[in-house]
């Protein structure tokens, strides 16, 4: 390939990654009513993304997909790998991913009905947010975290996040965010009984809506149907939810898996209370049939629940008995699969967070040394090519110090070698304490260590390994060795602008400790 051809080529990538970004941008601010359309995209992002070898855009584009699954009502499968994403943003401290994976598993906890995950997740969803996120993101970001404080019973905090959510929906005009969220706020309303609240909240949903002109959504419709229902105005209920029956293929598709069920359940249940048998009979084979179809779990207990009490509502008692032990079947199903999505969760948490410690953990030892907890000769070979070559670029000095204990065989010899492996870890806790900054003290061999001094001159290197070998010779030895004393002998030595080679400076070093020894022990000796 010709440099010029090479250079295209490098451009392409650039430009490859750039519109996979762009793409996955796009399709991340796009409401959540649109999330198959979006599980689509991503679906083809993600393996350009992977030809490219792009992991943090593979994973962008696997959250969406995940994100679609638990909208989907498949809320195991979808928690599972939103969970794989969140290890992963984890592991790569990634903000962006950080934010949206918790946010997401926020709502696949509530789902299964763990609240207080639920409210974990949005918390730690909104915190990871940077400050240049758009505004769509926070204000969903609120809108998540004002649900689960809501469901966990902080009703006033959650409605202050609610009311900045719709502050900053209305502020850039975001009509379909500004609905989402006024639906959540009636159906909160609806849950605590609070009539006047949640009419007031489905009055402003309809100025909303008539203003962007999207039509309801059925998540919106059941809001909806449930408050007339509030006060047993089952005509309202009727009229808005009779497109769920008419036009179910449109409502159905761009919604919420269980959303036109729950909207045939809601039906059925105010036909029933307003004595409309047959009518009620319907809508519930409907809802029945649909959970079927879509293996809806949740649904299909409730289905079972509103059939008893339509078959006690028409005095057939027996069939209502025996529906209602169905539903207590479907019912405890339903909690322990529940339970086993929830295991599972935690499992996969369990498994990454391990795995990570794990990985962290061995990576450590590799670098460890186990007697004693110093660095060890592979890390300081690792680490000591980049300290010179950052000493060079700064023209700062470098140096290194090797120790060597005096006649340590006796202590072994005269005490045990445990007494020597004690002598050992005491002289590394006196290296730890006399090293700071940059510094990194490591055992090398036996009785040897080793003392990587950057920014230090030869003078003060030289007068920190005196220091050092007073300190270790006045430490309080005799519990341990008796009249046999420690001491040490040191060869230092100088890279005056860090311009040495790793090799050459522990030959340096290791010339003036032999001149140590050979000169009597217990003493330093530096460069000439
Ligand atoms: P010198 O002053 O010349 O350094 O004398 P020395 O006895 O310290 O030197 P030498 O190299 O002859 O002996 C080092 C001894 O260190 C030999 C070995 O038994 C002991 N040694 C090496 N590794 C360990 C260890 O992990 N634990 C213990 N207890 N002893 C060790
Ligand atoms: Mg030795
Ligand atoms: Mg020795």
């Amino acid at each position: 390939m010709t440099t010029e051809a090479a250079e295209t080529a490098g451009a392409v990538v650039v430009d490859e990654r750039t519109a996979l970004e762009a793409a996955l941008v796009e399709l991340d601010s796009r409401p959540q009513t649109q999330f198959r359309f979006v599980a689509t995209r991503a679906a083809t992002i993600e393996e350009r993304a992977e030809r490219l070898g792009a992991e943090d855009l593979v994973m962008r584009a696997r959250l969406l997909r995940a994100t679609a699954l638990v909208r989907e009502g498949r809320s195991e499968q979808g928690g599972q790998r939103v969970h794989q994403v969140l290890a992963w943003a984890q592991e790569h401290d990634h903000p962006f991913l950080l934010a949206r994976a918790h946010r997401m598993l926020s709502i696949f906890y509530r789902q299964i009905g763990d609240l207080s995950e639920g409210l974990s997740h949005a918390v730690q969803g909104f915190a990871n947010l940077s400050d240049d996120e758009p505004q769509t993101i926070r204000a969903r970001h609120l809108m998540t975290l004002a649900v689960a404080l809501d469901e966990s019973g902080s009703t006033e905090e959650g409605d202050r996040r609610f009311r900045e959510a719709l502050t900053i929906a209305a502020a850039i005009g975001d009509h379909e965010l500004a609905m989402n969220i006024l639906n959540n706020m009636a159906y909160t309303a609806f849950e605590r009984d609070d009539e006047d609240g949640a009419r007031e909240l489905v009055r402003h949903l309809r100025v909303v809506q008539a203003r962007c002109g999207r039509p309801f959504g059925s998540l919106e419709l059941d809001t909806i149907a449930r408050i007339e229902m509030m006060s047993g105005n089952y005509a309202a209920v009727e009229e808005t939810l009779h497109v769920i029956l008419d036009d179910s293929a449109s409502a159905v598709l761009n919604h919420e898996g269980d959303a036109p069920a729950v909207c045939l359940l809601t039906l059925a249940e105010a036909r029933r209370l307003d004595r409309r048998y047959a009518a009620a009979q319907e809508a519930l084979d409907a809802a029945a049939a649909l959970a079927e179809e879509r293996g809806l779990d949740r649904v299909r207990a409730q289905a079972r629940e509103e059939q008893a009490a339509l078959f006690a509502a028409t005095g057939r008692y027996q069939e209502a008995y025996q529906e209602h032990r169905a539903f207590y079947a479907a019912a405890n199903a339903l909690h322990s699969m529940q339970r086993e999505a929830q295991a599972r969760a935690l499992q996969a948490v369990f498994e990454a967070t391990e795995a990570r410690r794990a990985s962290e953990h061995f990576r450590e030892m590799a670098h460890r040394d186990a007697l004693t907890g110093l660095w060890n000769r592979r890390y300081v070979n690792e680490r000591l090519p980049a300290l010179l070559s950052e000493a060079v670029a700064q023209r700062t000095p470098l140096s290194l110090a090797i120790l060597d204990l005096d006649h340590f065989k006796r202590i072994n010899d005269t005490l045990s070698h445990s007494t020597g492996d004690t002598v050992l870890q005491e002289v590394s806790r006196l290296l730890t304490d006399a090293v700071s900054g940059p510094m990194i003290a490591a055992r090398i061999g036996g009785e040897e260590f080793l003392l990587v001094m950057p920014g230090l001159a030869a003078e003060e290197a030289a007068e920190r390994c005196e220091r050092l070998r007073l300190r270790i010779r006045a430490h309080t030895w005799e519990p341990l060795t008796g009249t046999l004393p420690v001491t040490t002998s040191i060869g230092v030595t100088t890279a005056a602008q860090g311009r040495a080679t790793p090799s050459s400076l522990m030959s340096l070093a290791d010339r003036n400790l032999y001149v140590a020894k050979r000169e009597g022990r217990d003493r330093v000796v530096a460069d000439l």
